[in-house]
C-alpha cells in the first residue's frame, strides 16, 4: 500500500503544501480535525511577519470540506488569515453519504484525543453533526466553494506561490492544505465478473442504508466497520453472508464486533472467515473458504474493503509516495 510522505508538521516535499485527514491515514474525525487545526496554526505563524497576502492571493487554500478541512478553515478564520475552501461536492459529503441512523462517536477505533480547534464534535447522528458544522461555517463567515473539485496544484519555484486549478478556474495561494479524504476511490476486489456486476448495478462499493435491498441473498465482502455496519443494517430484511479474508476481525469497534457475534450466534447472518471471492457471476459466485472452493448464488453484492488514495492527483501535484 502506498502512502504520502509528510514531515512531522504534515508538510509534503512540496514546500508549503500540507496534507491532513484520512488521505494520510487519520482514521477518525478527531485526529483528522486536530491535524487541520495544527496546520492552520502553523500557516498563521509562517504568514505572520511576512506582510499581507498580495491582491488576489489567499494565505491558505483548503481542498476538501470534511472535518480536517473545516477545522483548518475555522481556525484560519479565527486567526485572521485570508482563507478559501473548496469541495468536489459539499460540506461533510463523506459523512452525509453514510447510512441513515449512523451515530458518529468521538472514541471511534479507541481514539481518546481531546479536540483541538473550534470544530464541534460530540457523539451525534449525521443530521446533528451536519447542522452544527453548517452553523459554525456561517458563524465564522466561511463560504464553502461547493461542487468545485481541485484538479491540479502547481507551485511557482520563484515566487513560492501556488496556482490551484479547479474544475472552474485557477486561484492563487501562499499555502495549500489538501485534505480530500479517500472517499472518491473505493477499492475493488479485482476478480473476474466484478465490473460486469457493478455495471448492472448488482454490485456496490458503498452502503447508503438498507432501504433499497429487500428479501435478497446478499454477499458483503470486508472485515472493517463499514462492512460490519452494512451487514447489521441489511440483515433486518435480507439473508446476509459476510466474507472476510482473515481468520478474525481485528479492526472492529467493540459495538460492531458484538453486533456481528450476536447475529451470527443467532444464525441470522452467515460469517465466512478465511474466505476470498475467486469470481463473480449472477448465477454462481466462487469463493475459496479455508482453501476449499465453494459455489453460492447471491442477488446483490457489497464490496466494502476500503478506499484507495487519489494516486494520480497526488503524483501530478508532486507529492512523494512510499510503500508501507
Ligand atoms: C463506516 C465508517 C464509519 C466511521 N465512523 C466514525 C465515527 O463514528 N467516528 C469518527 O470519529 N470517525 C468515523 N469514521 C472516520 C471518519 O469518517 C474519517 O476519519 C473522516 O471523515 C476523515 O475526515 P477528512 O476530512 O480527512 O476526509 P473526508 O471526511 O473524507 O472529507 C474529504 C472531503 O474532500 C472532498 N474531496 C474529495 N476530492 C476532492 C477534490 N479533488 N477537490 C475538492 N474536494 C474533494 C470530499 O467531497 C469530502 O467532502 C468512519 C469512517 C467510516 C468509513
Amino acid at each position: 500500500m502506498k502512502v504520502p510522505v509528510v514531515d512531522p508538521n504534515l508538510e509534503t516535499k512540496v514546500p508549503g503544501l500540507y496534507l491532513a485527514g484520512s488521505i494520510i491515514e487519520a482514521e477518525c474525525i478527531r485526529v483528522a480535525a486536530n491535524q487541520g487545526h495544527r496546520i492552520a496554526k502553523r500557516v498563521a505563524l509562517l504568514v505572520n511577519g511576512s506582510g499581507p497576502a498580495p491582491e488576489g492571493v489567499v494565505d491558505l487554500l483548503i481542498a476538501g470540506a470534511g472535518p480536517a478541512g473545516l477545522n483548518a478553515a475555522l481556525t484560519a478564520k479565527a486567526l485572521g488569515l485570508k482563507v478559501s475552501i473548496f469541495d468536489q461536492y459539499f460540506l461533510a459529503s463523506t459523512i452525509l453519504a453514510m447510512p441513515d441512523g449512523k451515530i458518529f462517536e468521538p472514541n471511534y477505533k479507541g481514539n481518546n484525543d481531546p479536540g483541538e480547534g473550534p470544530l464541534w464534535f460530540e457523539s451525534a447522528p449525521i443530521p446533528i453533526l451536519h447542522t452544527k458544522w453548517t452553523d459554525q461555517a456561517r458563524e465564522y463567515g466561511l463560504s464553502i466553494n461547493d461542487n468545485e473539485p481541485i484538479t491540479n496544484i502547481i507551485r511557482d519555484k520563484d515566487t513560492g506561490l501556488f496556482e490551484v486549478i479547479t474544475s472552474c478556474r485557477s486561484y492563487s495561494a501562499r499555502f495549500v492544505l489538501l485534505c480530500i479524504g479517500k472517499s472518491g476511490h473505493p477499492r475493488p476486489l479485482g476478480v473476474p465478473g466484478e465490473p460486469e456486476l457493478a455495471y448492472r448495478k448488482k454490485l456496490h462499493y458503498r452502503f447508503r442504508g438498507p432501504e433499497t435491498v429487500n428479501s435478497k441473498d446478499v454477499l458483503v465482502v470486508g472485515g472493517g466497520n463499514t462492512a460490519a455496519e452494512a451487514v447489521v443494517g441489511l440483515s433486518k430484511k435480507n439473508h446476509v453472508t459476510l466474507s472476510y479474508r482473515k481468520g478474525e476481525f481485528e479492526r472492529l469497534t467493540p459495538k460492531n464486533k458484538a453486533a456481528l457475534d450476536e447475529l451470527s450466534n443467532m444464525g441470522i447472518i452467515h460469517v465466512m472467515l478465511n474466505s476470498e471471492v475467486e469470481s463473480f457471476d449472477e448465477e454462481k459466485t466462487i469463493l475459496k473458504v479455508n482453501g476449499q472452493p465453494i459455489v453460492r448464488r447471491f442477488d446483490e453484492f457489497f464490496i466494502l474493503i476500503g478506499f484507495e488514495l487519489p494516486i494520480e492527483l497526488l503524483m501530478k501535484i508532486g507529492v512523494e509516495l512510499k510503500e508501507i
